[in-house]
């Protein structure tokens, strides 16, 4: 494609690989706010960033842009190859969400939530919702104009066009199809759990271990998975992510917690999971569509896999107890298998999605897919949102929601304005289960292999089946190819009741 490709198609290329340039600069300033940057460095970082955003944006928007799409369309010979095919698609997706927004819009969009995000801190510190109630409901107002915009299918629905920004092809209607029937099932697990004689024990998540001996380990760990160093950096933050530049500078975050090493093992597994997905990226076609990720929900597949399948599995603590003396201490030698292998798979309802362990934090996605989606198709006030939210808390956990900050106000997403987010992350835990199972079923000795810290052959699968394409397939063209099926809850719900019940002596 590159070098024997027509003209237009490298033209092409080019100007999308500058846009690229730059928004890629955009996100190293936004690590180094993040970790580095001092407290006096903000008013000209949103200076620099809003500046680099608005190029970014123009180009994007370009008549240029959409003159050198169309003609590479129009090129029957071009188009004859499949991954300019692909990429041509993906330019044209990415042009149509550019210009189809006002910039009136865009601009309001920013002005309001920045104002909403700040509004929100304050709320949720003094448990308010009423504080944040006003703020939320412009911002549902301008979500709807930007749905209408974008526009939907005519069977569909509003929320359907935001969503499709963070998961290409996903609908209100393929969302709920798989999580109303997997809803009572995870609650039927989840009450048999609570109400199983046996409990896990959780003392390894009371063991002190001081911070430099944690991120030694949580270094050593990331590197064994395939995380490579030399392509990327982990540092610390308030919450855990990962970014960079591009797949040869990946930077990840973590966080540490004194009391509870399972806590920064967590999260860097799963940030290393989404730097070993970028990393993977083909370096080739970075800057173009082939060399970006396919959607949230399959990063988050990616995260979840290395941060559940793998690190909550009984292999990889056999493997890690062997480790745990050199890194943590020879005290740690302490705790048997059973119970390092309990401590990571311990199960408790509670009221916050990001503490919540692997069985419970669906039924907290579900939740707040209910409601937004009621907010977006105006069934629900925005004022009403508390009450829907302590009682959907009720009939799912089992909880009674105490206040606002423990309720509805607890997570940033819908203050940034970002509604049709979060069955992103319930579509990962489907995925990740959808994929892992496929793959030990191609590599029998998979989990053998990382009992024995063995983690490459499954890097070199995901490598080849699912990071190498960029964005050549949509998400659910991946997962049929990948898997040979349509996305199930199935996997998931076997992944979690074949660990947990026995863990539970059921
Ligand atoms: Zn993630």
């Amino acid at each position: 494609m590159t070098t024997t490709a027509p003209a237009t198609v490298d033209a092409l290329i080019r100007h999308i690989e500058e846009a690229s340039l730059l928004s890629s600069s955009n996100a190293i300033l936004d690590w180094d706010q993040e970790t580095m940057m001092p407290q006096g460095g903000i008013e000209w970082r949103a200076r620099q960033q809003a500046l680099l955003a608005r190029i970014v944006h123009e180009r994007a928007s370009s008549i240029e842009r959409g003159d050198l799409i169309e003609a590479v369309e129009r090129d029957r010979e071009a188009m004859a190859d499949a991954q300019t095919a692909a990429l041509v698609r993906e330019a044209r997706r990415d042009y149509g969400k550019a210009t189809k927004l006002p910039s009136s819009l865009v601009e309001e969009m920013t002005r309001i939530s920045s104002m909403a995000k700040h509004e929100w801190a304050l709320a949720r510190a003094a448990s308010d919702f009423a504080r944040f109630s006003p703020w939320l409901e412009k911002l549902v107002g301008l979500l709807r104009a930007q749905a209408d915009c974008y526009g939907f299918a005519k069977d569909g629905e509003r929320w359907d066009a935001l969503a499709d920004l963070y998961e290409p092809g996903c609908t209100a209607r393929s969302v709920a199809a798989v999580f109303d029937p997997l809803r009572p099932r995870l609650q039927g697990l989840v009450a048999d759990l609570m109400a199983a004689k046996t409990k896990p024990s959780g003392e390894f998540n009371d063991y002190l271990v001081p911070i430099a001996q944690q991120e030694e380990l949580s270094r050593f760990v990331a590197e064994r998975i395939g995380f490579d160093f030399n392509r990327g950096r982990l540092d610390r933050s308030t919450h855990p992510f990962c970014s960079g530049s591009h797949c040869n500078d990946v930077r990840l975050t973590t966080r540490y917690n004194e009391r509870c090493v399972n806590d920064a093992l967590g999260s860097t597994m799963h940030e290393a999971g989404h730097g070993i997905y970028e990393q993977g990226l083909p370096f080739a076609r970075v800057g173009t569509p082939l060399g970006e990720s396919v959607s949230l929900g399959i990063h988050e597949s990616q995260s979840r896999m290395w941060e559940n399948q793998v690190g909550r599995s009984r292999p990889f603590w056999s493997w890690l107890r062997g480790e745990l003396p050199r890194a943590i201490g020879a005290d740690s030698a302490r705790f048997s298998l059973d119970q390092l292998y309990a401590a990571a798979n311990v199960v408790e309802p509670g009221f916050i999605r990001v503490e919540s362990d692997e069985a419970t934090y669906n039924l907290h996605i579900m939740v707040r897919f209910e409601i937004e989606r009621a907010v977006i198709g105006g069934s629900l006030e925005v004022a009403g949102i508390p009450s829907v939210w302590n009682k959907l808390y009720k009939d799912y956990l089992g909880l009674v929601v105490p206040d606002d900050r423990r309720g509805c106000l607890q997570d940033i997403h819908w203050s940034m304005g970002a509604m049709g987010y979060f069955p992103t992350y319930t579509l990962g835990n489907l995925y990740a289960s959808q994929f892992f199972e496929a793959a030990c079923a191609e590599m029998p000795g998979l989990l053998d292999g990382v009992a024995r810290g063995e983690f490459t052959p499954l890097k070199a699968w995901l490598n080849s089946n699912i990071h190498a394409h960029g964005r050549r397939f949509t998400p659910s063209e991946l997962v049929q190819r990948v898997t040979g099926k349509p996305l199930s809850p199935e996997p998931l719900m076997r992944h979690l009741e074949g660990k947990l019940r026995p863990l539970y002596g059921l």
